[in-house]
């Protein structure tokens, strides 16, 4: 792309605007070629109610950052798809796709890769390689629109019965969204813009393991957005291991963000926690992130870790997963056991991507060995920090 080209899909619609003046166009052309992107369709020869003129022009302009589809993992009888895309740069990250009887979730990435480095996480352990842009980030939910729109997707009929549009979008996939704030927030204006794709903000989930300025940023979006921050740890003296990130933001800090971020916004917060065997599923962590949610009045939801490459963590017992669950309900607080979409295809989280290249990216400096320095934590020492 050179600095005259654009990605059409990295515009907002006031620089589609500004573009379309630039071209001595109306503006009403903008809304015009919006509604072609926002229907999947990114090249100008296709956009058929524009003059032809416009469309020769903006072909020399638009540089579309298309992603080609080189993997699809199918799971859940039809119900879950998972998609590697690769942009033209040759970077690949991954799209989800989630089918249940009323709802479409798309689960989209935001980063190739990522640096917070949890030790349990697959696309942890690959390491940060860029940034994705805002239209990146948007195309992830357009692919999957189109192809609920036609009811194939990669030569695949999808089930009888799933919708026919995306409903809600999960900002969980690979990287952590609020480290690209301007490509997480520009992305949920594109999405929720009632003239475009009409996505409701409550239907968008943003998920954080904890930055607190990025929290503040999206606070003062003014849109009433799930934040889902994973916790993981209820205790500073683990959760500095299990999310590096907790070193520079603790949890008395995030928990006050939160509950900032509820008071503003009146949205309830979402607690994930990825229960590991022997790790942060004892009745201490359990009590006290009963304690975190019941104050802040957050659902939360837990979720068996999934088996990842390289980690010999594992997720407990059935039996300990319902003690566990039961335990967080007794201090007041709301917990379910999430289901673990795509684990029969190879297809949990950040491992379709980990079969297809692990390693070699950048990682913060704390969560350099995290892993093994949680092995080597006496899990039952009282703890040093805020937590319950
Ligand atoms: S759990 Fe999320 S923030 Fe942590 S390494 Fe994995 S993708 Fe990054």
């Amino acid at each position: 792309m050179t600095a005259s080209t654009l990605d059409p899909y990295a515009l907002s619609r006031d620089g589609l605007a500004d573009l379309v003046a630039e071209l001595g166009e109306p503006t009403y052309r903008a809304r015009q070629i919006h509604a072609w992107l926002v229907r999947g369709v990114d090249d100008p020869a296709e956009m058929t109610d524009l003059p032809t003129g416009l469309r020769e022009r903006l072909s020399e302009r638009f540089a579309p950052s298309r992603p080609e589809l080189i993997g699809h993992t199918v799971a859940d009888d039809g119900h879950t798809h998972k998609l590697l895309l690769r942009f033209p740069d040759g970077e690949a990250i991954e799209t989800v796709l989630m089918l249940y009887p009323r709802r479409a979730t798309v689960c989209i990435s935001t980063q190739a890769g990522c640096a917070m480095g949890c030790p349990f996480c697959a696309t942890g352990q690959a390491g940060f390689r860029r940034q994705l842009t805002a239209g990146e980030v948007v195309r992830q939910v357009v692919v999957a629109d189109a192809a609920l729109r036609s009811g194939v997707i990669d030569d695949q009929a999808l089930p009888a019965g799933a919708p026919d549009h995306v409903t809600n979008v999960v900002y969980m996939g690979m990287g952590e969204p609020l480290a690209n704030l301007p490509a997480t927030l520009a992305s949920v204006r594109w999405l929720h813009d009632p003239d475009g794709f009409d996505l409701s903000a409550r239907g968008i989930t943003v998920s954080t393991v904890g930055l607190v300025p990025g929290i503040r940023k999206l606070e003062q979006l003014g849109l009433p957005v799930t934040l889902a921050v994973s916790l993981h740890a209820s205790t500073d003296e683990l959760r500095d291991h299990l999310v590096p990130i907790n070193r520079t933001h603790p949890l008395a800090e995030l928990e006050a963000t939160m509950r900032d971020y509820r008071r503003t916004t009146n949205r309830r917060v979402s607690i994930e926690w990825c229960l590991i065997g022997d790790v942060n599923d004892d009745d201490e962590q359990a009590d006290r992130l009963g304690a975190i949610a019941a104050r802040l009045r957050a659902h939360v939801n837990v979720i068996p870790m999934n088996p990842t490459p390289g980690v010999t963590w594992k997720e407990p017992t059935q039996a300990r997963m319902r003690a566990f669950i039961e335990r967080v309900r007794r201090r007041g607080a709301e917990a379910t056991l999430r289901d673990t979409r795509g684990r029969d295809a190879d297809a949990a989280c950040g491992q379709l991507l980990a079969s297809y290249t692990l390693g070699g990216g950048t990682r913060l400096p704390a969560a350099v060995g995290a892993a093994d320095r949680v092995d080597a934590l006496q899990l039952g020492d009282p703890p040093r920090g805020a937590g319950a």
